[in-house]
């Protein structure tokens, strides 16, 4: 049985919690502040600039204060060009990733000069140029390269090896370089990277630092300088012990880059930060509606589903589950599952809790991340609500 005191939601919270309807995301905002002004702290004196990745979370609420506490912006879609412009992130220091990039969001981009489009193919850096050239701008851009290097994490959320659709394969790259220079409407600022997510061993992001390395002293040997590396985010959180670990380790992630990455200069480290800013700061509170029992089996079935939370639906995802009314000192074994029409839709399985019963108030923590931002309203229901601890 699971006797952690859920800490950021502390008790004087839980009666409030039953008066609410569920499901909603509850955002601990001291926590993000503190994470934020943590990243600031062991970024300070260094080159580096740290984005944020909208999708991770796009709240209104939550972006304004992350924009307020000075992280840049790191997009994905024009609706995040337009969320982040209303949160107040500057557009001078956004980047725009992705490798569907449509015409509408490439001119939205070069209308409001954004610092920099991460490019991800040959076909979108000539289509950034025309476009660019037709509205009389240059425009900015990063080349996003595939590094080829396997972040050791879950195949959907691993996105620098050669199988993967994202970047340019190194071997292309010194050709790539060359057309960006050639082409006139473009400004060629530095190179990309963004291995994966919830990476949480160092290693992959030592090889980054020196695969980055190797193509910097290469590209020097043809005479090309680098205002700018970018090595996106995908630094990991502890999802099974929240409490103990309510930051990453971002003093060993930049300790990282300030050691083994070559940075020359007058040249800028950029970083694309998504989960690890915003992940602990979530819980997702979900009433119990029923209790079932079949024959070695019992179901906890939750008011919250895979429309409120995909992750585990999605990426086998384990988020730690805590029964935050009961009273009971004995316990069971269930599984934790939602009321979409999914054989999917599973929070766990054979999860001890404390005896659950209807109306039990539930947490799912570390959900800040790719939590809300994924919800949908599948089966049409509805989508979850929030609430801001301050
Ligand atoms: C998703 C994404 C990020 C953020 O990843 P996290 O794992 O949430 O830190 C950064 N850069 C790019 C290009 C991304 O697609």
């Amino acid at each position: 049985m699971n006797t952690e005191e859920p800490n950021n939601l502390k008790v004087h919270h839980r009666e409030r919690f039953q008066k609410m309807r569920t499901p909603f995301y509850c955002y601990d905002m001291e926590l993000l502040r503190d994470t934020i002004k943590e990243i600031s702290r062991l970024t300070e004196g260094h080159p580096y600039k740290v984005h944020y990745a909208l999708k991770a979370n796009a709240n209104p609420t939550i972006l304004q204060e992350i924009a307020r506490l000075g992280l840049c912006a790191d997009l994905v879609s024009g609706g995040e060009l337009k969320a982040a412009l209303d949160a107040g992130f500057e557009p001078d220091s956004m980047a725009f990733s992705g490798v569907g990039k449509a015409d509408w969001e490439i001119r939205l981009g070069l209308e409001h000069g954004i610092g920099c489009f991460n490019v991800e193919s040959v076909p979108e850096l000539e289509n950034i140029n025309l476009i660019a050239g037709k509205m009389g701008v240059t425009a900015r851009i990063a080349i996003r390269v595939n590094p080829d290097i396997d972040a050791h994490t879950h195949r959907y959320v691993t996105t620098g090896t050669a199988q993967n659709k994202f970047g340019i394969g190194k071997e292309m790259l010194p050709d790539v370089v060359a057309l960006a220079h050639d082409l006139p409407h473009v400004c060629l600022r530095g190179l990309h990277f963004h291995i994966g997510s919830q990476i949480t061993q160092m290693q992959p992001f030592v090889m980054l630092c020196e695969t980055i390395n190797e193509l910097q002293t290469h590209f020097e040997g043809l005479g090309v300088h680098f205002e700018t590396i970018n090595v996106g985010g995908g630094l990991g959180i502890d999802y099974s012990n929240p409490d103990t670990h309510l930051m990453p380790d971002f003093e060993q992630y930049f300790g990282v880059f300030s050691q083994h990455l070559e940075l020359r200069p007058g040249q800028e480290l950029h970083f694309e930060l998504g989960r690890s800013v915003v992940a602990q700061c979530g819980s997702l509170i979900t009433r119990v509606l029923y209790v079932k029992e079949n024959r070695d089996k019992k179901f906890v079935i939750l008011d919250a589903g895979m429309t409120d939370l995909i992750r585990p639906a999605l990426y086998e995802a384990h988020h730690l589950i805590q029964n935050i009314t009961s009273q009971a000192t004995d316990s069971d074994t269930y599984d934790v599952v939602g009321p979409v029409c999914e054989s999917s839709d599973v929070f766990a399985r054979n999860c001890q809790l404390p005896i659950t019963q209807r109306g039990d108030v539930i947490a799912l923590r570390s959900v800040g991340a790719y939590g809300e931002s994924m919800a949908s309203s599948y089966n049409l229901r509805q989508l979850p609500g929030s609430l801001f601890l301050p």
